[in-house]
């Protein structure tokens, strides 16, 4: 009961506050006004003139009386006058008449109850009308009367005056009359001025009735409804404008649901709308799964193109392999047997990021050999190079399949193990295709789970230890600096350098800690080596996660004053790739750590072609030139003009340089008169234990205090990784 109730009031609310009913409530208010205004004002006048005419009659009879009167007062006939009198007031026109002769001060009148010898008063309009000479009248209560003065026969002199007094019809009585006839006016007029009012209220209701439902459609998704834009009224404007905003937000729409569900470097599909495609596909009509398979694509060798020829040229080479799969595809499709076309549609190619793509398809009769035969084709089309702004690329693709719901229950499941299957494939050396197998993906994936396992358990513990690679003078042969490499110290592996364990610490973002433990390491024993009087410049490797993270800054010149160790002994290495994927991050990321006296150096320079434009508003003091470079400068050829012009282009910029894996004589040489001043390798010391580092470090601190300087304390080779 109290739910109808509250409904009903919902209602009534909703009704009372519609466009419509307060267009209706308007319409009847104001109708009912101008009636009340019309009808008030018309009876008023109705009344007046009803007054008026009735004192006119008075008028009229009072004439007529004063006519008979001047003959009889001119001869005294008085009785005669009297007759005459009664016989007008037995009419019933008049209550009364009376005709006084004030020259005899004789008072007649129409009552035969009065004789002409009564003394009764005279009446003071009588009086008024002989001394003013004019008509007088008046209308009391229920009587309106009339005195007028009598003429003589010759019209100068006034002999008398004659007094008519008749019945006013009741004020309430002409009220009445009145009220009815206009009242039955006004209705008249509200039955006809409603519905004239009211259809012209409909057409302009309807429009803004049609507006709001047209919105409504709108906002409940149906983008196809149409606003009636075509009206020239003021409902028109307003249509127009509504009509453009729609197209604005339509628009905007489509270009969201385009970044959301589309790869803008392929125009692929994105991994959003892979994932809602197989949703939407996985199930037969009877509720049963459909079987169906999905391919994992991952390209080799692609990362070398990237840090070879830049980021451009990789999009550019997977716009083109997009091309050739969906080319593919869509052949794979018209070739098809009538029959099989049904499960064309829903065979989707989607990229994932990166050089990563996925493919899904439903399996027919033949089951997993048509996926594995257009496995084969996906992989043959990318060995065919691609030509890019002239350059011949070359990549190769890894396949893994897996299929639903074999392999697993949801779409996630089935990546994971299709991507398990791609890494068997690259594993077998890559451009091949692999089948999920349970027992490999189990083996691989609890391998990766058990490394990043340990390498936490290894940040707690102390496992993780920092060794100092020398960095030489290549003119004087002195220590300038030293390179801080990250080492593990695992407890059933030994020892383990970052190829093992830095990608790992990279994909699960345990390299902050890593990051946190090598510095906090490195600038502690760079301090102690400080208060022992030998002082030495660090450099130490960073990730381009770290100096992503927001409170990267904060923490290095945390540490920095924990430790003591002074920012200007501190260089901290970007790879160049890092360095050259986004400048302008790199540049604001490292304002405040250079502001505060930290060198920055670009390492492993030379693989990732780096421009010349955005070189020299880098962020940067040294180039560590890659040791690839350095291995190739013992031959004449283009490895030595490479090193050359990397150190002609370091002075003209003002740079300093170090050269990187510098293993022979010949190459130092080399180096030395190409006007190489810094070098580090094998050559002059592998990365060694801090208390090995001090050990080979002697010999040089004793040829600083006098000896010549082209000592160099090799031995520590063996001893170091
Ligand atoms: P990198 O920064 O270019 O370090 C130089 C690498 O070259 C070191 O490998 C070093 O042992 C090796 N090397 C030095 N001289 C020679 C030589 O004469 N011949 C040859 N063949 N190799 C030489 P390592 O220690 O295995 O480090 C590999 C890479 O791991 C480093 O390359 C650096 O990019 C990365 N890394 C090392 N420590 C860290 C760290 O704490 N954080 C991060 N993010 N990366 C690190
Ligand atoms: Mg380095
Ligand atoms: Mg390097």
């Amino acid at each position: 009961m109290r739910d109808r109730l509250a409904s009903l009031k919902t209602w009534a609310l909703r009704g009372a506050s519609g466009l419509r009913t307060r267009f209706a409530l308007f319409v009847v208010s104001l109708c009912a006004v101008m009636i009340v205004i019309m009808v008030g004002t018309a009876s008023y006048l109705d009344y007046r003139d009803e007054e008026a005419k009735s004192l006119a009659n008075v008028h009229s009879i009072a004439n007529t009386v004063s006519r008979l009167a001047t003959p009889q007062l001119a001869n005294h006939h008085y009785l005669i006058l009297a007759q005459e009198l009664e016989s007008i007031a037995a009419s019933g026109m008049i209550r009364i008449a009376k005709v006084y002769d004030p020259k005899r001060s004789v008072l007649i009148d129409s009552d035969p109850a009065t004789s002409l010898f009564d003394r009764t008063p005279i009446d003071p309009l009588l009086l008024r009308a002989i001394d003013t000479r004019q008509p007088q009248e008046e209308v009391l209560e229920a009587t309106a009367r009339v005195a007028l003065p009598v003429w003589s026969r010759d019209g100068r002199l006034v002999v008398g005056a004659v007094l008519v007094a008749a019945s006013h019809p009741e004020l309430d009585e002409i009220l009445s009359r009145i009220w009815q006839r206009n009242a039955a006016v006004a209705a008249f007029l509200l039955l006809l001025a409603v519905p004239v009012v009211l259809k012209f209220g409909r057409g302009f209701l309807n429009p803004i009735q049609q507006l709001t439902r047209v919105a409504h459609q709108i906002s409940a998704g149906d983008f196809s409804a149409r606003f009636p834009t075509e009206r020239i009224d003021e409902i028109g404007v307003l249509a127009r404008a509504y009509s453009n905003m729609v197209d604005v937000i339509r628009s905007n729409m489509e270009q969201i649901n385009k970044l959301a569900f589309m790869d803008s470097v392929t125009g692929l599909p994105n991994r959003e709308f892979f994932r809602q495609h197989f949703e939407r596909w996985r199930l037969l009509t009877d509720g049963s799964p459909r079987r169906m398979a999905v391919m994992f694509i991952d390209l080799d060798r692609f990362k070398r193109v990237n840090d070879s020829f830049g980021h451009d040229y990789g999009d550019l080479l997977l716009g083109q392999i997009a091309q050739r799969f969906e080319g593919l595809l869509l052949g794979d499709q018209s070739g098809m047997r009538p029959g099989a076309m049904v499960h064309g549609p829903l065979r989707r190619m989607a990229r994932f990021g990166g050089d990563e793509f996925a493919l899904v398809m439903p399996l027919g009769a033949s089951g997993l050999d048509e996926a594995k035969a257009l496995a084969e084709r996906l992989m043959q089309s990318v060995e065919v190079p691609c030509l890019v702004n002239g350059h011949e690329l070359s990549v190769g693709a890894s396949i893994g399949i897996a299929v639903y719901p074999d392999d697993g229950a949801d779409v996630s499941a089935i990546l994971k193990h299709a991507d398990i299957a791609m890494y068997a494939a690259k594993a077998a050396g890559g451009n091949a295709v692999r089948i999920f197998n349970r027992t490999d993906g189990d083996v691989q994936a609890r391998e990766r789970l058990r490394m990043e396992t340990e390498l936490r358990m290894a940040l707690a513990s102390d496992q993780i230890t920092v060794f100092f690679q020398p960095k030489i003078d290549c003119a004087s042969g002195k220590v300038t600096g030293a390179e801080v490499l990250a080492r593990w110290n695992h407890p059933k592996r030994g020892l383990l350098t970052p190829g093992a364990f830095i990608e790992i610490a990279e994909e699960t973002g345990l390299i902050l800690r890593l990051g946190d433990r090598v510095l906090e390491l490195a600038c502690r024993q760079g301090r102690e080596w400080i208060d022992m009087g030998h002082p030495l410049p660090l450099a130490v490797n960073v990730s381009m996660r770290q100096l992503e993270w927001a409170g990267y800054t904060d923490r290095v010149l945390e540490i920095l004053s924990e430790t003591g160790f002074p920012p200007e002994m501190l260089e901290l290495e970007l790879t160049e790739t890092v360095a050259m994927a986004d400048p302008e991050h790199v540049r604001q990321a490292t304002q405040r750590l250079r502001r505060a006296g930290i060198r920055f150096a670009m390492d492993d320079f030379g693989t990732g072609y780096s421009s010349l434009a955005h070189l020299q508003n880098l962020p940067f003091d040294t180039f560590k030139i890659d040791r690839s470079f350095i291995a190739g400068v013992g031959e004449e050829g283009s490895h030595r003009r490479i090193v050359e012009t990397i150190l002609a282009m370091a002075r003209s910029l003002d740079y300093e340089v170090v050269a990187e894996g510098v293993e022979t004589e010949e190459q130092l040489a080399f180096l030395r008169a190409a006007g190489c001043k810094t070098a580090q390798g094998y050559l002059f010391g592998m990365p060694m234990a801090a208390t090995m580092f001090a050990a080979w470090r002697r010999p040089y601190l004793v040829a600083a205090e006098g000896q010549p300087s082209s000592v160099r304390p090799v031995q520590a080779r063996s001893a170091a990784v």
